[in-house]
């Protein structure tokens, strides 16, 4: 059964240690932490850059560099040896291609931060999504190679999802990365017609371009650029974390068994700390927190907002966690039904009419259920019609058939934002608007 599998591997990251062993816990680092998701598409840079950034930030010595340099020229891929960083999945890298979000943390002088290392194939869109749900910067990999970057930027390709995706997942910076530059002689001409023809699309996922968007170009495979312009452009980002002081808000996004039920996920809002009791969303079971960890199994005595952490449990078993639900102080209540404000961007050909009765899946932080419009209540702003199609702006009540954690985007935004997909592919992005009673009250 496919519950059992981690939702996300971990990849440089181990198990926490078991709760019996005694453990000196570290006071809160005061830098800031940072989630950073790497998109774009398949084959513009992502795993490269993040290998090299991994390796200019002294997280991977020399030798594993050889070693891995080694290993892709035995498979005559000399050049991914920095993909292979952070695919350390065998399978990815007989195929050489990254198919699960990585993780590894690296760190700046003023600055933590997590790399979740988000795919560019087509297949694993739901993946990039339990990585952008969690991120704070987007790294939006383009390549400058001619014709890939048009390729990359067509309809179909994946620059334009990945970008629209991760506005509406709550990414709130998005770092250019218009990359192998090296393939064009760093000319100026290409990086601006690159950087001309994003600026209207990215204005239109919803970016303020001067105040949420930076352009660099740079070379992922030889690190030029790649100290001086992207990290010292992350260190400089404006960003500050959520206030602690609001109550806890912690989308599970995987757990597994390990002497305990041990949890992973990015702590939205409010504070985590040893010793604490929790509220398990929607199930409301109480458990107390044994543990808690960031980075790499660091433990500490309390985790902030952004801090992604691996927490022990008391719970008895796993099935009593899952991918998408929430621990929480003072919970809001479950549901089963909503409102919510949803974009029609791209119904599939075959099914080009939305109306109630129409079934999808339904993402929203790292949730995802089956789903079904109830009702539509406005199109466009004013129109009360009960079929809405491509490009149209809708109010619908959504339906699920199981209770869920979610919560009203103007409440929190990170609770409260979801994205539709039919058979594979995005088709609506948006928010939610309000709860509503449910009216099966069986728990
Ligand atoms: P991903 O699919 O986006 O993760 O892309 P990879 O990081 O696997 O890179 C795809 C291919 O592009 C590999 O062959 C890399 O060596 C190559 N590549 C990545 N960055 C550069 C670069 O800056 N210059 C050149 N010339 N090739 C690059």
């Amino acid at each position: 059964d496919d519950d059992e599998k981690p939702d996300v591997v971990v990849a440089t990251s181990s198990a926490p240690p078991p709760p019996s062993q005694q453990q000196h816990e570290e006071e809160e680092d005061p830098r800031e932490h940072l989630n950073l998701v790497f998109i774009g598409h398949v084959d513009a840079g992502k795993s490269t850059l993040a290998g090299n950034v991994l390796y200019l930030t002294g997280r991977v010595d020399k030798r594993t560099i050889e070693k891995f340099e080694r290993e892709a020229k035995e498979r005559n891929r000399d050049s991914w040896f920095l993909a292979f960083i952070m695919d350390t999945n065998e399978e990815e890298r007989a195929k050489g291609k990254t198919v699960e979000v990585g993780r590894a943390t690296f760190s700046t002088a003023t600055r933590r931060y997590t790399i979740l290392d988000a795919p560019g194939h087509k297949d694993y869109v739901p993946r990039m999504i339990a990585g952008a749900a969690q991120a704070d910067v987007g790294i939006l990999v383009v390549s400058a190679r001619r014709g890939e970057f048009e390729t990359g930027f067509e309809r179909g390709g994946q620059t334009r999802e990945h970008a629209m995706l991760a506005k509406t997942l709550g990414v709130r910076y998005l770092i250019v990365a218009v990359n192998k530059m090296d393939t064009v002689g760093w000319s100026t001409e290409r990086f601006d017609e690159c950087v001309t023809k994003l600026k209207p699309f990215l204005k239109k996922c919803g970016y303020t371009i001067k105040k949420e968007v930076r352009f660099l170009a740079l070379s992922a495979l030889n690190g030029k650029n790649v100290e001086t312009g992207l990290l010292a452009c992350l260190d400089s980002l404006p960003i500050s974390a959520a206030s602690p002081e609001s109550p806890l808000r912690l989308p599970v996004l995987a757990r597994y068994y390990d002497r305990g039920v041990v949890a992973t996920g990015k702590v939205e809002t409010g504070r985590v700390s040893k010793g604490d009791t929790v509220v398990v969303m929607p199930t409301n079971l109480r458990a107390k927190i044994d543990a808690v960890f960031v980075d790499d199994a660091r433990p500490v005595r309390s985790a902030k907002p952004g801090d992604n952490v691996t927490l022990r449990l008391s719970l008895t078993t796993i099935q009593d966690l899952r991918k998408g639900y929430v621990l929480c102080a003072q919970p809001p209540k479950p549901v089963t039904s909503f409102t919510a404000q949803i974009a029609l961007v791209d119904l599939l050909e075959h099914r080009p009419v939305f109306t109630a009765g129409y079934n999808c899946i339904l993402h929203a932080h790292t949730l995802d259920t089956e789903c079904t419009v109830a009702r539509l209540l406005r199109v466009n702003k004013s129109e009360r019609r009960c079929f809405a199609k491509r490009g149209d702006l809708v109010i619908a009540r959504l339906a699920v058939p199981q209770s869920i954690c979610i919560e009203p985007f103007d409440d929190v935004h990170q609770l409260g934002r979801l994205t539709l997909r039919d058979e594979g592919k995005s088709i609506a992005i948006g928010k939610v608007l309000s709860l509503d009673e449910n009216d099966d009250d069986d728990d």
